[in-house]
């Protein structure tokens, strides 16, 4: 039985995995996962996973890697159901989406370019006027979201669970109990240091006052339009090729991953990574406009396909496809921090990064984690209610706090991944850190010129998923990751600074 149905959880990953790479390249219009559900909705059954069960119950405990492999699979199979259950409303959300205008100078944008015009836009005033147009997208479609949110509730309450996250902390083996610790103190701990660099960025780059600060000046305050120059939309390819020349890979040889460089008008505005089958059809999507969060995408992007690619062909499928997502994330990450590497910059980019800048890069990493720990503060709530209404406000007051920016109460369900996913970056970036060190201390400061660290890399990447990040670092430091490494990195980039204003 479980040869078979291996067989087809493969083909269900990698039909679903062609949709998404079709539709979010430009190349196919319609997102329409209903006759891939039609096909392989069999497997995510009750029956269908009452079987994994007994399957995995049948095997002797010392068979470890057995047990896990059906862990990975009865979990991949609930996750699917979940999503399989909601799935007429993620596509009627994705359409509501789709179909919205948004007049702006008399032009008629999509959601997805107002958002985009949103970080080019110098206009404080003009920039909460874009963003109230596309708050009222999101508002038009939370009475969706809410019975989209009701309904996987409904579904969790069936696979026997008390709540979604009930069922994560189950089927994922999520310790909430230690998580919840880190983020509260990594807020509490970060909050002072934040502040007074929060200030000081928002007068430089946007010309704001704290209390001034808006949700809809992030995507500017992102963007840092004034180092355009530096990060120019023509450059990406050859940094994508110098990156992994360094590490002693020839990506011109690489012939499982795909560049899609091309443009289409309704191609995504970020880059992103589609594996559909692992290693052998990586698919590495770019739609370059430009700026630091383009090149930044770039390189995360980049380290997920790279994953992929050196994947080994031999493990189970669910090693590769159903695994821990926080291990291809951390990868991810680690690409992404070259550019907060003065070297790397002056060396790839001809750009003698001022401290100015890189201060900046360090404020907008604080950023990142600060929310994400708020995020996933929300998340939890929300995750064990059965009133999601009644959290919009928390989720408002949550993220302003810890963001410094004043967030509305509208995206309480749009600003939220399946899955928890929120989690996995948090558990990601918690394991970067250890990963980083690691490799700086194995090959030095500037590992990315080292093909022995290229090496190493490939070594950790062909275990695929199989072991989940904390296993990964357990291995190659012997430690139980913490959070103390990312609060000191963060506290010696930036310095202990007195409160300001
Ligand atoms: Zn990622």
């Amino acid at each position: 039985m479980l040869d078979a149905y291996r067989g087809e959880l493969t083909r269900f990953h990698e039909a679903l995995a062609r949709e998404e790479y079709e539709h979010y390249s430009g190349r196919k219009e319609t997102l329409e996962l209903e006759p891939i559900y039609d096909r392989y909705g069999h497997l995510f059954t009750r029956e269908a996973i009452e079987a994994l069960r007994r399957e995995r119950e049948a095997i002797p405990e010392s068979f470890e890697t057995s047990r896990r492999a059906l862990d990975l699979l009865i979990a991949d199979a609930t996750e699917r159901a979940l999503e399989m259950s909601v799935h007429s409303l993620t596509e009627q959300i994705a359409r509501a989406e789709a179909e919205a205008e948004i007049l702006w100078d008399k032009v008629t944008l999509t959601f997805y370019q107002a958002k985009q015009r949103l970080a080019t836009e110098p206009n404080p005033r003009r920039r909460r006027e874009l963003q109230a147009q596309c708050t009222e997208v999101i508002r038009r479609t939370n009475e969706l979201r809410l019975e989209r949110w009701r309904q996987l509730h409904r579904a969790a309450r069936g696979f026997g669970y008390a709540n979604s996250r009930a069922l994560y902390q189950a089927v994922r083996a999520r310790d909430f109990e230690v998580l919840g610790h880190q983020w509260a103190r990594f807020l509490e701990e970060t909050d002072e240091l934040y502040r007074a660099h929060l200030h000081d960025a928002l007068m430089s780059e946007l010309g704001l006052r704290p209390a001034e600060a808006d949700r809809a000046d992030i995507p500017a305050f992102f963007h840092l339009e004034r180092y355009a120059d530096v990060f120019p939309r023509d450059g990406l390819r050859a940094i994508y090729e110098e990156v992994w020349q360094g590490l002693g890979l020839e990506v011109d040889r690489q012939e499982n991953i795909e560049v899609d460089d091309e443009e289409r008008p309704r191609k995504h505005p970020r880059a992103f990574c589609v594996p559909i089958r692992i290693p052998e059809e990586i698919k590495l999507v770019i739609a370059p406009n430009g700026g630091v969060p383009d090149y930044q995408a770039l390189l995360h992007e980049a380290g997920h396909a790279q994953h992929y690619a050196w994947t080994s062909a031999a493990l189970l499928p669910e090693f590769k496809y159903s695994g821990d997502r926080a291990v291809s994330e951390s990868y991810a990450f680690l690409f992404e921090s070259l550019l907060r590497e003065p070297r790397w910059l002056d060396e790839a980019l001809h750009f003698l990064a001022s401290e100015h800048f890189l201060k900046l890069m360090w404020v907008h990493r604080l950023f990142l984690l600060r929310r994400y720990a708020a995020r996933c503060e929300y998340e939890q709530l929300l995750h064990a209610t059965d009133e999601p209404e009644a959290l919009a406000s928390e989720y408002a007051e949550r993220l302003t706090r810890a963001t410094g920016f004043r967030h509305g109460p509208e995206e309480f369900l749009s600003d939220v991944d399946d899955g928890f996913y929120a989690a996995d970056y948090w558990r990601a970036w918690v394991a970067e850190v250890w990963l980083r060190d690691h490799v700086k201390t194995r090959f030095g400061h500037r590992w990315w010129r080292h093909p022995r660290a290229g090496r190493f890399l490939i070594e950790l990447w062909e275990t695929g998923e199989r072991y989940t990040v904390e296993e990964l670092i357990r291995q190659i430091d012997a430690g139980d990751p913490s959070i103390e490494p990312l609060v000191d990195e963060v506290r010696a980039a930036l310095g202990r600074r007195r409160r300001r204003g």
